[in-house]
């Protein structure tokens, strides 16, 4: 299915009678399934949830991991957790312009909750398809994530090359029926409580080669893959990222994920349809945060009147909903230039530019509507500040996409 209908007056992009209905079941499961465990494990979140999140090396305590194992296994059975597969995988096929617009629905509302759980956002992308067409992979890890029973972590950034990834350091020499990968790792999200990591490794060429770049199966429990220390955060996510190190990692010839020199190509295409994720979950945040403003401002008295009638503030409202409208309109046209098999590379850049820095002003507009109030952890505005932070800089950082914007204007 797919959510734009092309009438003769022009192009809509308006959620579908089927997107409003799957949000709505959404909403419901959320409500079901999810609420009861926030009540639960207040604990994990408000104030001192990041803080009660992590052990005194900044790990992610058991009984959080459980929480987020219980939500994923119930997202699976309700069919939300693969709803971005493709149906012949598996999935519940959703377009591109279809679950953005779900994405943007599940993140309107107060970001301090579960709700992002139902989604493993590393395991269930199309980067891990390749591994659906090799039977053992697919018997042994495709499968299992689906389901929601495994979940791994990409190691592709190193301590010295992050948007020069083909310029990687960590290499892999093939010895007899195996593999034999030396490297470090960085910044690698969910590492420390994956099942296996899919690292990425230089097999052949030169640096700044794009092919010659095979990604490798380690599990978790292979004697050559040390998870090193975990990288506390400025925003959010507590616990997740940390350091990797790979000394003589042997793994079999079986473990190749797709073609061999070919993973960074392969890993491109899903990185650039990826980034349409974004945009979507910053409109969904930030449309809540200003419906929070806009309450505030109402309410809120200075001088005997609402701060609302303060030309400042509406100029920040009139700012914020200029600015969403024009991120949800452009993220939309990008996924469903997507879902045509079109290439829109720089469209996707700059649906990913404008959604990460409208998140970051959106954020620091809302704290500053809410003063004093609003830099304090009661609210969640100084938490989405942090958190926002992060997406200016994963997925490409603004100056990358910038670049690509750029070099397609000039033919380089
Ligand atoms: C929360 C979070 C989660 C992450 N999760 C993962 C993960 O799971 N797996 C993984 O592999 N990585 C992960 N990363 C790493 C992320 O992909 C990299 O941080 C990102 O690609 C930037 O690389 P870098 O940090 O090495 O910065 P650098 O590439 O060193 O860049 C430093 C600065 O220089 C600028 N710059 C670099 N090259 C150019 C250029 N050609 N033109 C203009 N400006 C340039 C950058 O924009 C940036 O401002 C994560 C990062 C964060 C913050």
């Amino acid at each position: 299915m797919c959510a734009a209908s092309n009438k003769q007056d022009g192009l809509h992009f308006e959620p579908s009678q089927q997107v409003r209905l799957f949000n709505k079941q959404l909403d419901e499961f959320l409500r079901q399934e999810v609420e009861p465990l926030e009540d639960e494990y207040e604990q994990f979140l408000g104030e001192f949830g990041e803080r009660n999140r992590v052990d005194d090396d900044g790990r992610l305590v058991d009984e959080y991991l459980e929480v987020r194992e219980t939500i994923q296994r119930r997202s699976h059975e309700a069919g939300f957790y693969t709803m971005y597969m493709p149906e012949e995988y598996g999935g519940g096929g959703l377009s591109n312009l279809e679950f953005t617009q779900v994405i943007e629905h599940l993140h309107n509302r107060n970001p301090d909750g579960f709700h992002e759980l139902i989604l493993d956002t590393l395991s269930v992308r199309p980067a891990v398809i390749p591994m659906a067409h090799d039977d053992y992979q697919r018997e042994k890890y495709f499968d299992p994530i689906m389901a929601a029973d495994k979940h791994l972590a990409f190691g592709l950034t190193e301590p010295d090359h992050g948007s020069d990834v083909t310029w990687m350091d960590t290499h892999a020499e093939k010895d007899g029926d195996e593999w034999v990968i030396d490297g470090a790792k960085c910044f690698t999200t969910n590492a420390p409580y994956a099942d296996f990591i899919t690292v990425y490794a230089r097999t052949s060429g030169e640096d700044g080669d794009a092919r010659g770049i095979s990604s490798f199966i380690v599990d978790a429990d292979n004697p050559g893959w040390e998870v090193g220390k975990i990288q506390p955060p400025m925003g959010t996510q507590v616990g997740e990222q940390s350091f990797n190190h790979f000394t003589n990692c042997r793994v079999p010839d079986s473990h190749v994920v797709g073609e061999e020199g070919e993973a960074l190509i392969d890993a491109m295409s899903w990185v650039n349809a990826a980034r349409i994720r974004l945009p979507a979950e910053a409109v969904g945040r930030c449309q809540w945060m200003v419906e929070q403003c806009i309450e505030y401002a109402k309410d809120r008295k200075t001088f005997g009147e609402p701060i609302g009638e303060r030309q400042f503030v509406q100029g920040h409202l009139a700012d914020m909903r200029a600015d969403i409208e024009m991120v949800r309109w452009l993220y939309r046209y990008a996924a469903w230039e997507i879902d045509r098999d079109n290439d829109p590379r720089w469209l996707l850049s700059a649906a990913k530019l404008r959604g990460a820095e409208l998140w970051w002003d959106v954020a620091d507009r809302a704290v500053q509507i809410h003063g004093g109030a609003g830099y304090m952890r009661s609210l969640p505005f100084e938490s989405e500040l942090r958190t926002a932070r992060a997406a200016r800089i994963y997925d490409g950082t603004d100056e990358v996409q910038r670049r690509t914007i750029a070099r397609d204007l000039l033919n380089l």
